[in-house]
C-alpha cells in the first residue's frame, strides 16, 4: 500500500493505523481512509476504474482476480413519466442493481476483500440481514477467502440461501434487538482478530467513492446538484461524498455535489435527528418498514451524517410507507424494478422539489441501490393484470384488450 495510509476519525480527528481491525474508533465514530498526495493524484489510463483512480485508493494495486465486474453500471436520464411525476426536469437514475450480486454492497465487498489480500487474511465476517451478506459470500468465493455472516433470526430464508450457495458460514443468532446484536459481535473483532466488516467502515467507503469518479466519467466530467441515496449503515452515502470532495482536492472539478439522505419514515434516526436540528441521531427499535435495506435504527457512526448535513446544507427526506410502494411502482412502470429501500428516493424529491427545497431545474442523480427480484414478497402490494382464460377464450380476450386498451 502507499506509505502513510491513515485512518482518521470523522469527528474527533484522532489518527489510527490503516490496518486497524477495528472499524470505528474507540468512543464509536466512523472512521475514514486517508490516502496521502491526493492534492496531485492523476486520472490513469486502464481498463478498470480501479486503475484509472489507483492514486485515489489506498491499495497500491487491485487484482483482476478478486473482482466479479462490479460497476459500469448505467447513468441515463429519467424518461417522461418520472420527470412529470417528480417535477425535476434533470433527473437521472444510476442503476446500481447491474452489479454482480445485484446491488451497490458489491462496490465495497470488492475494496474489503483487496484489504484482507492484502493484509494475508484467509477469513472475514460481516453482519448483515441480506445484500451485505450475499455480495461479501460471492466476493470471498470468488478470491478464495472464507466468509462468515452473522444473520440475525428474522433474516428470511431465501437470503440465508444466496449467502450459503457461495459456500459462507451462516450464524444465525436470537437476539432482540438487532443494532445490540451488530454492536456485541462488532467488539468481538479485535479479540478474535477476525475483520468484521460492516456497513459503514472505512475501507468500504472507498469502495463506494468509486461510484462517484464513474459518475464523475459518465457525466463527461460534470458534477450533478444532488444525488439522493437512501440510507441506513450510512456508508453509501459518504463514500459518494468522498469521491467528489477528492475529485475536487485533485483539481478535477470545481464543485461537489450535495448528497440527499433519504429515510423510511419508521425509521428515519438520522432524518429526524437533522430535521429536529439535533447533533446526534434518535435511535429507532421496534418499527416495521417495506424497505427492509434500510433498517439500521441506531447506526453506528451516524453522527458523521448529521455533522455533514449541517455543514454542507444537505436536504432529508423521510418516506411513508404507502409512499414507499408508490414509488416502486411508479420505477417499475418506467421499466426499473427495484426494492422498495431504493424506491424511497424517488419520493423524497418528489417531496423536496414540491417544498421548494430542490428547484425544478436542478440536476439531481436518484441511486438505485439494489433490484427488487431480491423481495419478491413486497410484490403482494402490487396488483398485476392477469385475465384467466381457456384456449378458445384467447381470441375474444385479445380483441377486447386490442379494442378497448389493457
Ligand atoms: C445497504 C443498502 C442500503 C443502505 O446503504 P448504507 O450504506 O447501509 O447506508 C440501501 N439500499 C440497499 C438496496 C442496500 O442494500
Amino acid at each position: 500500500m502507499p506509505n502513510k495510509v491513515k485512518l482518521i476519525s470523522t469527528l474527533s480527528g484522532h489518527e489510527y493505523q490503516f490496518e486497524r481491525i477495528e472499524e470505528f474508533s474507540d468512543n464509536g465514530e466512523s472512521l475514514e481512509v486517508k490516502v496521502p498526495g491526493i492534492e496531485s493524484a492523476k486520472i490513469r489510463k486502464g481498463r478498470y476504474l480501479w486503475e484509472r483512480y489507483i492514486d485515489f485508493l489506498p491499495f497500491s494495486n487491485i487484482d483482476e482476480s478478486i473482482s466479479l465486474g462490479e460497476g459500469n453500471t448505467s447513468l441515463m436520464k429519467a424518461g417522461r413519466k418520472l420527470i412529470d411525476f417528480t417535477g425535476l426536469e434533470n433527473l437521472y437514475l444510476k442503476n446500481e442493481t447491474q452489479n454482480p450480486t445485484l446491488s451497490f454492497k458489491d462496490r465495497g465487498s470488492l475494496a474489503c476483500i483487496a484489504m484482507s489480500k492484502e493484509m494475508r487474511e484467509s477469513v472475514t465476517a460481516t453482519i448483515s440481514t441480506g445484500n451485505m451478506g450475499n455480495s461479501v459470500s460471492a466476493y470471498g468465493a470468488k478470491a478464495g477467502i472464507n466468509v462468515i455472516v452473522f444473520v440475525p433470526h428474522f433474516c428470511p430464508k431465501e437470503k440465508i440461501m444466496a449467502m450459503g450457495i457461495h459456500g459462507a458460514v451462516v450464524m444465525k443468532i436470537k437476539a432482540p434487538d438487532y443494532s445490540e446484536m451488530k454492536k456485541h459481535i462488532l467488539g468481538l473483532a479485535e479479540k478474535f482478530n477476525l475483520r468484521i466488516v460492516s456497513g459503514n467502515g472505512p475501507v468500504r467507503a472507498e469502495g463506494y467513492k468509486m461510484t462517484s469518479f464513474e459518475m464523475f466519467e459518465q457525466m463527461d466530467g460534470d458534477v450533478p446538484d444532488y444525488i439522493a441515496v437512501p440510507t441506513s449503515a450510512c456508508g453509501h452515502v459518504r463514500g459518494l461524498f468522498k469521491g467528489y470532495t477528492e475529485l475536487r482536492q485533485a483539481g478535477f472539478s470545481g464543485r461537489v455535489p450535495k448528497m440527499i439522505v433519504v429515510q423510511a419514515k419508521n425509521n428515519s434516526p438520522i432524518v429526524s435527528a437533522i430535521k429536529q436540528g439535533k447533533k446526534n441521531i434518535i435511535p429507532f427499535s421496534n418499527f416495521h418498514t417495506v424497505a427492509e435495506a434500510i433498517t439500521s435504527g441506531n447506526p453506528m457512526g451516524g453522527d458523521e451524517i448529521i455533522d455533514k448535513a449541517y455543514k454542507y446544507g444537505w436536504p432529508a427526506e423521510d418516506v411513508a410507507e404507502d409512499e414507499i410502494i408508490e414509488a416502486q411502482k411508479r420505477l417499475a412502470g418506467s421499466g426499473y424494478f427495484v426494492e422498495p429501500s431504493s424506491a424511497t428516493c424517488l419520493y423524497a424529491v418528489k417531496k423536496l422539489k414540491e417544498s421548494g427545497k430542490i428547484d425544478a431545474k436542478a440536476s439531481v442523480v436518484i441511486i438505485l441501490t439494489g433490484s427488487g427480484f431480491k423481495d419478491p414478497g413486497v410484490l403482494k402490494y402490487h396488483k398485476g393484470n392477469v385475465k384467466k382464460m381457456n384456449l378458445n377464450g384467447v381470441e375474444r380476450a385479445l380483441q377486447k384488450v386490442l379494442t378497448f386498451g389493457v
